[in-house]
């Protein structure tokens, strides 16, 4: 792009495919991209499995020299320590992930995740030097009661808090009305809340940070829909549920010019 983002496109697998599909499902990415000539320069694509698969996904990107990045669904808080069940991101670093989603809506309601901890967590990912995917958006309700752009920018806000300037961020813009429910936002109300989530990145850790963050749309993308928000000026890729668990569509995504 001409502001100098490279378009990121991501998959969210969510609680889908063990080890072995993982590894099945990343090689038939790797070359449904190659042979479309998408590499790194044009847009970079991640995966984003459940734990128990990024072992095997870091050595068959390591060992091919896949153009496929991956990340985790969530980190701990803490570094290390009793903490069980929890995942440090000194082990995501160690497993080379480059990137974790942190504050997804699902783990925001179905975990009670609230803001402190989202920021807590930004903190944590970011001291291992793992880019944080932070998501933030609106319920329904909130669009009804708040108008587009209060919550979502109230989130950042505070995910964002004590973030040090020049931090190395993705943040994602995912209206809960609008994930997994078929009913994506237009290009136009995602591009209202992209810019003034870019003005939230500005105001929190500078100009220059804002200038270089990816800001990404989810809820609902498909191949069929992908074009129309990679369109619009603030929004820099997507974040992609559903459509990211077959391997045909999420390659399609990732050619969405
Ligand atoms: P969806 O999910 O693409 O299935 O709507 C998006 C997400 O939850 O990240």
């Amino acid at each position: 792009k001409a502001n100098g983002r490279v378009p990121f496109i991501a998959g969210n697998w969510k609680m889908n495919l063990d080890h072995l599909q993982s590894i099945a499902f990343v090689q038939k990415l790797a070359w449904s991209l190659k042979d479309a000539r998408l590499d790194f320069d044009g847009v970079e694509v991640a995966v984003f499995p459940p734990f128990t698969d990024l072992r095997s996904v870091q050595t068959l990107v390591a060992a091919d020299k896949l153009p496929v990045k991956y990340g985790a669904q969530d980190v701990s808080a803490h570094d290390a320590g009793a903490f069980t069940g929890e995942i440090s991101g000194a082990f995501l670093k160690a497993l080379d992930c480059e990137y974790v989603i942190i504050g997804h809506s699902e783990r925001r309601t179905l975990h009670m995740e609230d803001d402190a901890l989202v920021a807590a967590k930004v903190k944590a990912a970011l001291k291992y030097d793992v880019t944080p995917v932070i998501c933030v958006g609106e319920t329904a309700e909130d669009l009804a009661e708040h108008g587009p752009s209060a919550v979502p920018v109230a989130q950042l806000t505070a995910a964002l808090e004590g973030v040090g300037a020049g931090a190395d961020i993705v943040v994602a813009y995912e209206p809960v009305w609008a994930i997994g429910s078929g009913q994506a936002a237009t290009p136009e109300q995602a591009e209202q809340v992209a810019a003034a989530l870019r003005a939230v990145v500005a105001e929190s850790i500078g100009a220059d940070a804002a200038a270089a963050t990816r800001i990404l749309y989810g809820g609902s993308v498909k191949s069929g829909n992908i074009a129309g928000f990679m369109r619009q000026p603030n929004v820099d890729g997507a974040l992609v549920g559903g459509a990211s668990l077959d391997v045909a569509e999420f390659s399609s995504i990732s050619r969405f010019q």
